[in-house]
């Protein structure tokens, strides 16, 4: 463990970047220098100044409390080290394994409890109904910091031994400490606000003052507005999900009537019974509690049901009564075969045309992640894309689209007969992956099919966000720019991987439908039509594609239709079972498509989907709403941990090294000037402003670890963590590893993997130290093949002529669907051995090479050949560089499969 320390970093009250762990921090720093005091007879001082950095934060939290707090302090100040190292322990223990929120005996001190059992005060009752989720309300009210044991008390007095969860309260006594609160306290569910607090704490805040200055939301920005209605908006925009009540004494009827009181729950007069606000508070949190699906498959699962429909493993009497499959029961348990069931009636409901509880999961899904609709899919994004791209496109229009996509994409697109028009993501040559797709070559790809006067068929655009490696966009801007150009065009972002991002302050304003909300927002402030009419002005009439192409460009709110679709892989980032994915819509014009995304669904839906996959969604979305934001806080921290742990270790960072946003991100799109999260001298602020502004991003969830410097390919060392460490790993490219932190990962996994690397960065050394010089020159050979003699990416090169009968002079789409079906026939088709001096002949001097179909490899797991695709020195050279064992749509015995172009032309479908 580190020692303890009043590092000013520490003390910093509003320091938000690693807030989970810190706080479990300073109670171990504090707890071990009451245990050295309590043995040593030194120490008193660092305990007492410890005690002083936590009194700054816990007034955010309600464990341990003042009384418990008072008591402590007491025992510091009076020197009984023996007492004092008793009761740090017990509060650090309560915190880190969370007992408080269940034992009401941790919420006093052992004699307290010995003298005074708990009474009705403390939160025994918590245990009389059995387990009960706990939570927090924040109070905001004047004079918080006097009465704050009384508002506590008066809270406790209200429970029941009928409530279905138990709470505390937090009082605070003003504007700052309520968003302090707010962001550092994820056990906060509620907040209820009286009025006549004030704005600014008396405390030092000035990482906090800065953040709502640029936030606009500092005193002097909010002078004169509504404070209590100017904090709920403050709180919705950094925890949507918590549910706000404002008690006043004033015209309630006519606060509740403000347009700017949309946020709040319930508006209450303050001198009404508080029973009432209690009931609210427990209602709005049933509210978010409440899985209608899976509720509902609980009950059904016990109900006594003899079944004569399909599905024989339903209720299990085919399992438990075999001989030989019996321990298919043992080892799934009960239960899953109870709430198997192929009935669609008996209160299930039918994903393929819901009216009933999937229905309603599905409308909870959609306000707990910002969107209008939300479908639940079973069969993962790879359907929910298909889905999409059929629903929404028809044959012939285009699709401005990332080549290196996730595969749904582009099968999607053959089979809605899509015409791709490929835009091509920065390379990453050095570590062989790409980027992601630069917002001047969508433009311009926009405004050569306007000069071509073919705009209007352009119909999405489709990328993904964030990309595997953990690219970002800057969905708002790419939104706007793009609008500017064709008011009407859709988006689908495939956040395949980055649903839990909803629940990041920092990363929502960067997600579909973040950024959505954002740009329905400035469409109604009257400032954009003059902001984009001032544009237009000076851009005047016909300006040049140049000019268009160098201003961020302002698109006219009153032309735009927002229409924007989300994928997700609910699975990969939240508490899903594998394949639970959702698609999320805000479509102005959804009413208009409605009935295609039906046909979607049953063209792409089983009829027999998986009961429990629906109710994983239903809960997934239950536990996001719930506790998403502290465990996504948790994921990120983890993340700049292992980060940090990595770069700066001696031993490990000679051989490891992951790189950060410096290294996955051009100096171009960081406009900010933003380096990385870990660079010496980058704030919090830095931060935010970099996601703001910067046209691309870095997750920090995702981390690229560098191996070939460690001698090891991406695959290889995969391996080798797998077999020999059971640590798993995400994808790998030619020399590097990419990690992922989780919701479900702890400090635990961080110290875990550090472990490993340093041991394997041990053997490294004493592999080398014993090799001697010809050991260290094989090792150096090594690490250059891996590391510099990287194949160069193949971009997209081009579609055959045949296959651009229908497409424009300037940009390259191409009639994929045509092409994919040629290779059906036979007699059109040939094979070329990829190593034969054939290839080479025809690349010299044709005639060309046209693919017959998607060549995937894995990794790096895009089509580096697409049908209809003509295959350039560049693909061939890939190819032949290429050491990787799985390459979809490549037989190596046959060779390539291409259209013969003297056939390329006989079955296109026009
Ligand atoms: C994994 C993934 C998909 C497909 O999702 P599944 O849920 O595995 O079907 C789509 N797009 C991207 C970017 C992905 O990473």
């Amino acid at each position: 463990m580190d020692k303890p320390t009043t590092d000013s970093r520490i003390k910093r009250v509003d320091h938000f970047f690693a807030f989970p762990g810190a706080r479990n921090d300073r109670w171990r720093y504090l707890n071990a220098a009451c245990a050295d005091w309590a043995r040593s007879g030194e120490g008193a001082a660092l305990s007492a100044s410890l005690l002083d950095d936590i009194e700054a934060y816990e007034g955010f939290f309600a464990y341990p409390g003042r009384s418990l707090l008072a008591t402590l302090r007491q025992r510091i100040e009076a020197g009984q080290s023996g007492a004092a190292a008793a009761l740090a322990q017990r509060i650090s223990e309560s915190i880190l394994t969370r007992s408080y929120k269940s034992d009401p005996a941790d919420w006093q001190s052992a004699e307290a409890a010995a003298e005074t059992p708990p009474d009705l005060n403390t939160p025994t009752l918590a245990r009389a109904g059995g387990h009960r989720p706990y939570f927090e309300v924040l109070v905001v009210a004047p004079g918080a910091a006097t009465r704050g044991e009384n508002i506590t008390q008066q809270m406790r007095r209200l429970r029941r031994t009928e409530d279905a969860f138990i709470y505390e309260a937090v009082p605070v006594g003003s504007f700052e400490e309520a968003i302090c609160a707010v962001i550092l306290n994820p056990a906060i569910s509620a907040v209820t606000i009286y009025e006549g607090f004030a704005h600014e704490s008396a405390a030092e805040l000035p990482v906090l003052r800065d953040f709502l200055a640029s936030a606009r939301l500092d005193a002097a920005s909010i002078a004169g507005a509504d404070l209590p209605l100017s904090l709920a908006d403050a709180i919705k925009r950094i925890r949507p999900e918590l549910d706000l009540y404002l008690l006043s004494d004033r015209h309630v009827e006519r606060i509740a009537g403000d347009a700017r009181a949309s946020g709040l729950r319930r508006v209450l007069y303050s001198v009404e019974e508080l029973l009432e606000l209690h009931l609210c508070i427990l209602e709005g949190v049933d509210d978010r509690f409440r899985t209608p699906f899976f509720d509902n498959l609980k009950k059904y699962a016990m109900r006594p049901i003899s079944t004569f429909h399909a599905l024989p493993i339903a209720r299990g009497k085919s399992v438990f009564k075999s001989d030989w499959i019996r321990d298919m029961g043992e080892f799934y348990g009960l239960n899953i075969f109870l709430a198997e069931s192929s009935a669609t009636t008996g209160g299930l409901d039918s994903l393929l045309e819901p009216t009933g509880n999937i229905k309603e999961a599905q409308d909870m899904a959609a306000r707990a992640f910002g969107a209008d609709h939300v479908f639940f899919v079973t069969n993962g994004t790879s359907t929910s894309n298909k889905m999409v791209h059929q629903a929404l496109v028809a044959p012939g229009d285009i699709v401005l689209l990332d080549r290196n996509c996730h595969k749904s994409h582009h099968y999607g697109l053959v089979l809605a007969g899509g015409q791709p028009l490929y835009i091509d993501a920065f390379p990453m040559t050095e570590y062989s992956m790409y980027g992601a797709v630069p917002l001047a070559s969508i433009k311009k790809a926009l405004l050569d099919l306007k000069a071509d006067g073919r705009l209007d068929r352009a119909k999405m655009v489709d990328l993904t966000n964030c990309t595997f490696d953990g690219h970002i966009y800057n969905t708002r801007r790419v939104m706007e720019e793009c609008l500017a150009i064709k008011p009407d065009l859709i988006f689908l972002w495939d956040e395949a991987w980055f649903g839990f991002a909803r629940w990041s302050p920092f990363l929502r304003p960067r997600t579909a439908m973040g950024a959505a909300e954002a740009i329905a927002a400035w469409m109604e402030d009257p400032a954009s039509v003059e902001a984009h009419e001032a544009q237009a002005k000076e851009l005047g009439k016909n300006p040049s594609a140049a000019k268009l192409m160098e201003t961020r460009l302002i698109p006219d709110p009153r032309q735009i239709r927002l229409r924007v679709y989300q994928t997700n892989s609910t699975h990969k980032s939240m508490s899903a079972l594998r394949q639970g994915s959702m698609l999320l819509v805000r479509d102005v014009d959804f009413a208009s498509v409605e009935a295609q995304f039906h046909e979607a669904v049953f063209t792409h839906a089983s009829t027999s989907p998986n009961q429990q996959l629906i109710a994983s969604l239903d809960i997934a979305r239950r536990q996001m709403e719930l506790e998403g934001y502290g465990l996504v806080a948790n994921a990120i921290e983890i993340a700049l941990d292992i980060r940090k742990e990595v770069n700066a270790h001696p031993v490990i960072s000679k051989y490891f090294r992951i790189l950060g946003a410096d290294q996955m991100i051009p100096a171009e799109y960081r406009q900010t000037g933003f380096t990385d999260f870990l660079t010496p001298g980058t704030d919090w602020e830095d931060q935010v402003r970099s996601m703001h502004e910067d046209e691309f991003c870095l997750d920090p969830t995702r981390m690229t670890l560098v191996c070939g410097t460690a001698g090891y390919d991406g695959t290889q060392f995969k391996k080798l963590m797998a077999d020999d460490y059971d640590i798993q790993f995400n994808k790998t490219s030619r020399n590097s590893v990419l990690l992922q932190s989780n919701i479900n990962n702890t400090r635990s996994d961080v110290a875990n993997l550090i472990r490993v690397l340093l041991e394997i960065s041990r053997k490294i050394e004493a592999d080398l130290a014993r090799g001697g010089e010809n050991g260290r020159a094989a090792f150096a050979a090594r690490v250059k093949s891996l590391m510099t003699d990287v194949p160069d990416l193949p971009n997209f090169s081009e579609f055959h002529e045949a296959f651009r009968w229908d497409a424009g002079k300037k940009t390259p789409e191409g009639d994929m669907r045509s092409a994919f079906y040629s290779a059906y026939y036979a007699e059109g088709c040939e094979y070329v051995p990829l190593d034969s001096p054939e290839v080479d002949k025809r690349l010299k001097s044709g005639p060309a090479m046209i693919s017959a179909n998607f060549v995937i490899p894995y990794p790096p797991g895009f089509p580096i050949m697409v049908p209809g695709q003509v295959i350039t020195k560049e693909t061939i050279d890939f190819m032949r560089k290429l050491d990787v064992k799985e390459i979809h749509g490549f037989e190596r015995a046959k060779g390539l499969k291409l259209i013969r172009p003297d056939h390329a032309k006989d079955h296109i479908r026009k």
